[in-house]
């Protein structure tokens, strides 16, 4: 049976990069970029003060304790009028540019703060509590790449070269088709035997964490027909994801169904659990996902192959898949050792490093072992049991939290 990593490489494999369009920066938070963004100017402009205090000769002020004439007043935004000449300082504001002559800054605290004459206690060298020209970004520097995801650091960067318009990743559309003759939506009465359509929410919701739209599809019954019907009615999404009937049962017929649509498999089965009766098909140029219909199982395989491949398709170049960090595991698990087990945990930071704390029920579809869940920790096949304490790879799925 196929391993995680080769199916992410299959999956990879058949993943294209959507068109880009513009949008305004300001609407650019969890796109992807797709141009290379330059900085047109110098930032900062031109040598600037790091501090409040007296812009000065760093050799008038060599042999400190020493007193200069304060000629001029600069608050940031003002430009100097004056140069600064031997024995003479100018009081300067943070963000003001050094005036001509300057070539540091002395800060206030350091001096009696003078008006009319300023008492240096410290000496200075050049340079100290100047920002330099430049030191930022260089006109003509590629600030941010083509294939970067945008995040509040680089939308400010992109408000700081002015770059008002960019080009990114269009948003694919996710379609979610629910199989299951048990299922019913939310809005139905608790009748006995059926459950409710808690896939197609929670796989919406991941859709949207990874920057696409979602577009709900309902629920199909186990019939082929019916299965071959609505899995073409799909068809105008980017990707298309269906939950449940992907496994050897006599009613899973999403197989059949993408069979009789002349679909080409790609893979069926991937050596993990919770999660292993994964399709990946190709039909009609479009992808097809054919998830688990066990809640845990769906969440699990939507995070290892269809979320790297929402964040490729909209252009990202690197670090698609969740990283994989060594976690301390908070208590002992036990695993069945038939296939490597990807068990949920919580990770947090504690005492200085991630300590994994797994979560009390581990069945596949225990929908309540996601909540706060934010890791995946590996269990390889053949290993029965792993000790409290054990440094464990983790897939990290969310951000670690604090303890
Ligand atoms: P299947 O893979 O179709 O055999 O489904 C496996 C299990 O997942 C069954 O217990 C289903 O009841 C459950 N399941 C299937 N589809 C859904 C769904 N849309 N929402 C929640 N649970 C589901
Ligand atoms: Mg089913």
């Amino acid at each position: 049976m196929l391993s995680v990593e080769e199916a992410q490489q299959r999956v990879f494999a058949e993943v294209s990069v959507l068109d880009a369009e513009p949008v305004l920066f300001t609407d650019a938070l969890g796109r992807v970029l797709r141009e290379d963004v330059f900085a047109p100017l110098d930032i900062p402009q031109r040598d600037n003060s790091a501090m409040d205090g007296y812009a000065v000769r760093a050799e008038d002020v060599a042999n400190a304790p020493v007193s200069l004439r304060v000629i001029e007043d600069l608050p940031a935004g003002s430009l100097a009028t004056k140069r600064v000449e031997p024995g003479t300082a100018i009081r300067i504001m943070t963000g003001a540019l050094l005036p001509d002559g300057a070539d540091a800054v002395v800060q206030v605290e350091l001096t009696d703060a003078g008006r009319e004459v300023v008492r240096i206690d410290r000496t200075v060298s050049r340079g100290v509590n100047v920002r330099a020209r430049g030191e930022d970004m260089r006109a003509g520097d590629v600030v941010l790449a083509d294939g970067t995801p945008l995040r509040a650091g680089e939308i400010g960067v992109l408000a700081s070269v002015r770059k008002t318009t960019v080009q990114v990743g269009r948003r694919p559309v996710i379609a979610i088709l629910s199989t299951g003759n048990e299922v019913v939506d939310v809005d139905q009465p608790p009748a006995l035997g059926t459950i409710v359509n808690s896939n197609a929410y929670a796989l919406a919701a991941l859709v949207r964490e990874a920057g696409a739209l979602p577009r709900l599809c309902g629920i199909v019954p186990d019939e082929r027909e019916a299965t071959i019907a609505a899995i073409e009615s799909a068809l105008d999404a980017d990707f298309i994801l269906s939950t449940g009937g992907v496994s050897v049962g006599a009613y899973d017929f999403v197989k059949d169904a993408l069979d009789a649509l002349g679909a080409e498999t790609k893979f069926w089965r991937v050596a993990m659990k919770p999660g292993k009766p994964v399709v990946l098909s190709r039909l009609r140029g479009r992808l097809y996902f054919g998830l688990p219909g066990n809640p845990v199982s769906c969440m699990v395989s939507f995070l290892l192959f269809v979320a790297p491949t929402i964040r490729k398709a909209m252009g990202q170049r690197a670090g698609v898949t969740p990283p994989i960090a060594m976690t301390r595991l908070g208590s002992a698990i036990k695993s069945k050792g038939d296939r490597r087990t990807y068990f949920r945990v919580r990770v947090v930071a504690r005492d200085g490093e991630l300590v994994s704390l797994p979560m009390r029920a581990q069945g596949s579809g225990v929908l309540t072992s996601m909540i706060g869940a934010n890791g995946l920790a590996i269990v390889d096949e053949g290993v029965t049991f792993v000790d409290a304490g054990t440094m464990t790879p983790t897939v990290l799925t969310a951000p670690v939290v604090s303890d």
